[in-house]
């Protein structure tokens, strides 16, 4: 069993829909078990240094503000190749070019505003949750 990390972003939280529960519930039908669940308003160190790699890209500020702009929900979630997985069920980063069915195609409304966050690698999950959930 492998372990990655699940955020569903601000704008998603914020809106009084049911898309959080439907998000979750894509993740659960998808044979993900949730080992940690929270609704966490981020600092904004912490929020640096979980994208410390976009540190000076030109949409790094933009991407401060925005994930520390209200509460995200944050997941641990366990399953058989669950990094990559979970990358293929919520699609490419940019909502317009995620293939049909993947959360960012049907929840996602920008490049910035993708609706959720999976880990790109197992060190990266493994970074993700520590910071996020602690050891
Ligand atoms: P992913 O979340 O798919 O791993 P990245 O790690 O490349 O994608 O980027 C982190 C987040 O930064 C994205 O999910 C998105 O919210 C935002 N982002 C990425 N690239 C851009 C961009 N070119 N313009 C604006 N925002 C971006
Ligand atoms: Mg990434």
């Amino acid at each position: 069993m492998q372990k990655t990390f699940f955020m569903i972003k601000p704008e998603i939280v914020a809106a009084r829909t049911q898309r959080c529960g439907e998000i979750l519930a894509m993740v659960n039908a998808d044979g993900f078990r949730i080992t940690e669940l929270a609704l966490r308003r981020l600092a904004r160190p912490t929020v640096a240094e979980f994208y410390a790699e976009h540190h000076g890209k030109p949409f790094y500020d933009n991407l401060l503000e925005y994930i520390t702009s209200g509460p995200v929900i944050c997941a641990g979630l366990e399953r058989e190749d669950a990094v990559g997985r979970l990358r293929a069920l919520i699609g490419a980063t940019d909502p317009a070019k995620a293939a049909a069915g993947t959360i960012r195609a049907r929840f996602g409304t920008s490049l910035t505003q993708n609706a959720v966050h999976a880990s790109a690698g197992r060190a990266d999950a493994e970074r993700e949750l520590a910071l996020i959930f602690g050891r």
